[in-house]
């Protein structure tokens, strides 16, 4: 058994910084150093602006308080996603983080809210009509939510939108200032152990060799350890979602500061809008089977709200996972082990979470098989429930109107999809594992958005009195919007706390 002495990590982009944060925090008390490599001639892929909650957990684990991290990346808060023209052109739902409390069980808000349009129909208002993130979000205000269950802002959650390059900066001058090693060069070569095909060490271009005993390869597409060295298999997830380009270009901030990103269904794929504080990043992910490159840029360009700031990039990619991360003593994480899509932000949570599995599960007395099979076990399990919840957003569209959004909803599902949108169907029921990233409210918040109605109501629901929901629902709505509009616009809450220099 080889005592963990020295741990690599190949690759400087969001993956790699806070993958030696988070690693360097968890072992160097114990004597084990962390270095990086990275290449400053390849560079990063540095578009990943939109998060998900827990991003706020991880930057509470290593150290760096919230209002550091948004100056220091002209971050702005993000509530949930606004989805336009997923229904069909001219519609608007909104996917809200938190409310888990009130959304699950037989009494959740939506039982109440199905029960009460029956009874009224339109009367009883929009689902997101309930729901105090999208409620905030719709009015442009901010805040942080409260502790007390007692509170109208106890019951949401947040995210950020930050500048990638600058999160990756921020993570690399803390790292360094706490001991971690970065080598500049780029790798042409690895050594590997004939007897065990262990990854000895890995050779830079000036002929320099750096050795570990563990790699955590964070070289973003083109998977340099996991797949060029160890040929770990790609498992395809493109033939359902089948978006294989993003052009991506930011533009001059216009009209208020909105605490919400947009994600804009258009002919061939959708349309993202992130408002940050010093411009808006947005980007047109597509087909490229049914777009061509070049309309697909123009009809970026077209759809901006303020002037482009700098040429338009392009992005390739195919989605899919390894189909193990972690094998013989080499880890992927990030864009070298997978790509779901950027559709609900979920690229750097699946890189916090590798991370804070793999320190879990840290081979520090040695190689283990048992925690690497673990490790791929739960990972991929994590990007399976994430694909699946993609795929949904595509398969209950409700576009007529090009090739793209018909063959979507006409495509065979994942049967773990089938069934969990038939459950829904038939009870209105999300039957969810432990620890999903998507939790109940946010399936909910997808499902009514894009126009699935359960067929039955809750039994339980019967033991309510009719009036009493509608005017339950009333009174909801109206406490909400009023708690809302009490609340500093989102762009005074950022001066107030977190103004960038
Ligand atoms: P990269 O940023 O590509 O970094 C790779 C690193 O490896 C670089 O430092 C490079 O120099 C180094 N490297 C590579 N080869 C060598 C070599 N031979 N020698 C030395 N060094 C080498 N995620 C989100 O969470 N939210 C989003 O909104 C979001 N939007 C996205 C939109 C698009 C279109 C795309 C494509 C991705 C998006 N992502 C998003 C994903 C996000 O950008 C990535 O998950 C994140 O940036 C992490 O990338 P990475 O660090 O794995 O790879």
């Amino acid at each position: 058994m080889t005592p963990l002495r020295r741990i690599l990590i190949v690759g400087g982009g969001t993956a790699g910084w806070m993958a030696a944060c988070a690693l360097n925090q968890a072992v160097r008390l114990g004597g084990t150093r962390v270095e990086l490599v990275e290449s400053d001639a390849i560079g990063t892929v540095g578009v990943g602006e939109a998060t998900v909650p827990s991003i706020r957990q991880f930057n509470q684990d290593i150290g760096l308080d919230e209002a550091t991290f948004m100056k220091a990346t002209q971050g702005t808060f993000k509530l949930g996603i606004e989805f336009r023209d997923w229904r069909a052109v001219g519609t608007r739902f909104f996917h809200g983080f938190g409310d888990t409390v009130v959304n699950t069980g037989p009494f959740s808000t939506l039982n109440h809210w199905l029960v009460a349009r029956d009874l009224v129909g339109d009367a009883a208002g929009e689902f997101d009509a309930y729901h105090m993130a999208a409620v905030m979000a719709h009015a442009g205000r901010f805040t942080v939510p409260e502790t007390d269950p007692r509170s109208p802002y106890h019951y949401f959650s947040y995210a950020y939108h930050f500048d990638a390059g600058l999160y990756a900066r921020l993570l690399r001058t803390k790292a360094e200032r706490e001991g971690v090693v970065r080598h500049e060069g780029r790798i042409t070569g690895t050594n590997l152990d004939p007897e065990t095909g262990f990854i000895r060490g890995v050779r830079l271009e000036d002929g320099r060799d750096l050795l570990a005993d563990l790699f955590i390869d964070c070289s973003g597409f083109v998977s340099l350890l996991a797949d060029k060295v160890l040929g770990e298999p790609f498992l395809d997830y493109s033939h359902w979602l089948p978006v294989d380009r993003a052009w991506a270009v930011p533009c001059a901030g216009h009209g208020p500061l909105l605490p919400y990103t947009r994600a804009t269904a258009l002919e061939g794929g959708w349309q993202w809008r992130i408002p940050l504080q010093h411009r808006t990043g947005n980007g047109y992910v597509f087909s490229s089977a049914h777009v061509s490159e070049d309309e697909a840029r123009a009809r970026l360009l077209d759809g901006l709200d303020g002037a482009a700031l700098d040429e338009p990039r392009l992005l390739r990619f195919k989605t899919g996972r390894r189909q193990r991360f972690w094998a013989r003593n080499c880890v992927a994480i990030g864009l070298s082990s997978g790509f779901v899509e950027p559709l609900e932000s979920t690229s750097i949570s699946l890189i916090q979470g590798g991370i804070t599995r793999l320190i879990g599960l840290l081979p520090d007395q040695g190689f283990n098989p048992a925690l690497a099979a673990e490790y791929n076990r739960i990972q991929a399990l994590e990007f399976d429930r994430i694909r699946d919840f993609i795929i949904m957003h595509y398969a209950l569209n409700g576009r007529d109107d090009t090739a793209f959004w018909r063959e979507r909803r006409s495509m065979a599902l994942p049967d773990s999809l089938a069934e969990r949108i038939e459950t829904f169907r038939e009870t209105g029921h999300v039957v969810l594992l432990n620890e999903e990233t998507f939790v109940t409210p946010s399936w909910q918040a997808l499902f009514v958005g894009l126009g699935l109605i359960p067929t039955r109501r809750d039994p339980l629901m019967a033991v309510q009195k009719r009036e009493d929901i509608v005017e339950t629902l009333r009174l909801r709505r109206n406490s909400l919007a009023q708690a809302a509009s009490r609340l500093p616009t989102h762009a005074d809450f950022i001066a107030r706390h977190c103004r960038a220099g």
